[in-house]
């Protein structure tokens, strides 16, 4: 009886170690060509190494930042799987790993942090310059045995990823993983731009240009602020009018008004606004949002342009106005502390969610998802895996 105790405890305790030896199938879209339809099929998935979890994804949220890995605007190789807005269920973890255990529902982010970099000390893991073996090595191979790479540090366009463990953050029971999802990316990079990097105060003018998903977003957190007037810049009328149900005050459909720099001194006592937020990942938005900015007003880059894309704009009135430009990335986020408050607010009513989710498709229709954010037909488009009948909670 004893020795049975003892025996069953062994084996309980190990389980999680002998368990990581063998490789396994599971379906994932993989990108075979630039700019082509992604084809489903099993892939080889490695055990998590050193500080890596194996996450059993619920669902994936698609991000325009996605759509231009998988049109080659960046710098991804093929075969190449993408996706990283994603929640889910950690399965399995590997040697070392403190931060999360299986069974932990959690979002799934392309941040990763190694807490002990120069950035990482400074309080700003979201620029951590930490070495991590993910960023050389794969964990994922098809079936022919060639070498398929993590897009955007995730690959969440699959049933599981091996992710490292500061890029997991636990969420609650009560939260669907759906909604968790959305908080890896969109909801972070908009609203965090609104509150991390720029710190609006309360009574500010904001203007978002672009109200996509991080757009919305950065509307939402221009609310949380408490700005107004919150103007909200976009050329598709539907997506203006998500923005009003966001928060935005304002709506300039800058496809019909042509002046929009007039429009936004209308409504800023002829001076233009405090900051003004360019969520779109356009170069060319740059020059147009600092006509639309007060002296010592700031412009915030927060939309990704493509690699090598460049700016020019009048420098002079720059100069003469003390404008400022700057930049936020990811919405300069910490995750264990942001994503536990984003949840806290949309728990009391305070952070809207729901309404970001245009389509939910299954793994098979990734494809439909994908093309319908391209044409702007969808906030956010989300691939719900099988895990997720069990795990979304409606
Ligand atoms: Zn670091
Ligand atoms: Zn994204």
């Amino acid at each position: 009886m004893k020795f049975g105790i003892i025996g069953v405890f062994v084996e309980w305790k190990w389980t999680p170690y002998k368990k990581v030896v063998k490789e396994v199938p599971m379906k994932a879209a993989v990108c075979y060509e630039f700019g082509k339809p992604l084809t489903i099929e099993e892939l080889e998935l490695d055990p998590p190494k050193k500080g890596e979890v194996k996450v059993r994804l619920a669902a994936t949220a698609i991000c325009h930042s996605d759509i231009h890995a998988l049109n080659g605007e960046g710098s991804a190789h093929v075969p190449l799987v993408a996706g990283h807005e994603a929640a889910g269920v950690v399965e399995e973890i590997g040697e070392s790993v403190s931060l999360t255990k299986p069974g932990d529902r959690v979002v799934v982010c392309l941040l990763r942090s190694c807490g002990r970099c120069f950035y990482c000390t400074l309080g700003l893991p979201h620029l951590c310059e930490g070495d991590f073996a993910l960023n050389r090595e794969s964990r994922l191979r098809n079936r022919r045995g060639e070498v398929v790479h993590h897009g955007l540090r995730t690959a969440a366009f699959a049933e599981y990823c091996i992710v490292d463990q500061s890029q997991v953050v636990r969420v609650p029971e009560s939260l669907p993983l759906d909604r968790a999802a959305l908080l890896a990316c969109g909801v972070i990079t908009g609203l965090g731009a609104v509150v991390n990097t720029a710190r609006v105060e309360p009574g500010s003018s904001v203007v978002v240009i672009g109200t996509g998903g991080v757009g919305l977003n950065a509307v939402q957190g221009a609310v949380l602020a408490g700005a107004h007037p919150i103007i909200a810049i976009d050329l598709l009328d539907n997506k203006l009018k998500a923005a009003r149900g966001f928060g935005a005050t304002h709506l300039i459909n800058a496809a019909e008004q042509k002046n929009a720099e007039q429009a936004v001194k209308g409504l800023t006592s002829g001076r233009g606004a405090d900051y003004v937020f360019v969520t779109v990942g356009s170069a060319a938005a740059v020059g147009q949002a600092l006509s639309l900015t007060r002296k010592r007003g700031s412009v915030i880059i927060v939309g990704m342009p493509a690699p090598g894309a460049t700016a020019s704009f009048p420098v002079n009135p720059f100069v003469r106005g003390e404008q400022r430009i700057m930049s936020s990335f990811m919405g300069s986020t910490r995750l264990s502390l942001s994503v536990p408050r984003l949840i806290d607010l949309y728990q009391h009513g305070r952070l809207k969610l729901d309404e970001l989710i245009t389509g939910r498709y299954p793994l098979e229709r990734i494809n439909e998802a994908l093309e319908a954010v391209e044409k702007g037909q969808a906030l956010r488009n989300v691939i719900l895996f099988d895990s997720a009948k069990e795990n979304a909670n409606g």
